[in-house]
């Protein structure tokens, strides 16, 4: 999609921290850290969120799950936390489907 940041970002269009990518997605160190490590992945192909998710084109997302327990390995994780936000009042600010991978401190639940 022409005028989304996430597009954007994973054509290299505009600048991100790469910390992986494929011909499906592309991972990336969150601007905002809200943890030691953050890092947001997404599909290429432009979806809106989770909720955009259907039969045909949920493929992606087990992909993206694939190379989130690769990458949490590689990086030594044993502890993490993958968060995805659907619409404005979960606090999604970026409307292009992201999975947000965060380590390395205690965590509380239920979120705020
Ligand atoms: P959400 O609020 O769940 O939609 O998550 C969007 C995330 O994108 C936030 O954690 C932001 O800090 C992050 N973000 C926004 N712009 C950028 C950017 N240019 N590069 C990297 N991360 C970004």
């Amino acid at each position: 999609m022409s005028d989304c940041l996430f597009c954007k970002i994973s054509a290299g269009e505009i600048p991100s921290k790469k910390v992986y990518e494929d011909e499906l997605c592309y991972a990336f160190h969150d601007i905002a850290p809200q943890a030691p490590v953050h890092f947001l992945i997404i599909p290429k192909a432009h979806l809106a969120s989770v909720s955009a998710v259907t039969p045909d084109n949920c493929a992606v997302v087990g992909h993206i799950f694939a190379v989130i327990a690769k990458l949490a390995a590689e990086m030594g994780l044993d502890s993490y936390r993958v968060v995805s936000n659907i619409g404005a009042q979960a606090g999604q600010s970026v409307p292009h489907l992201h999975f947000h991978v965060l380590s390395g401190r205690d965590m509380t639940w239920p979120p705020g």
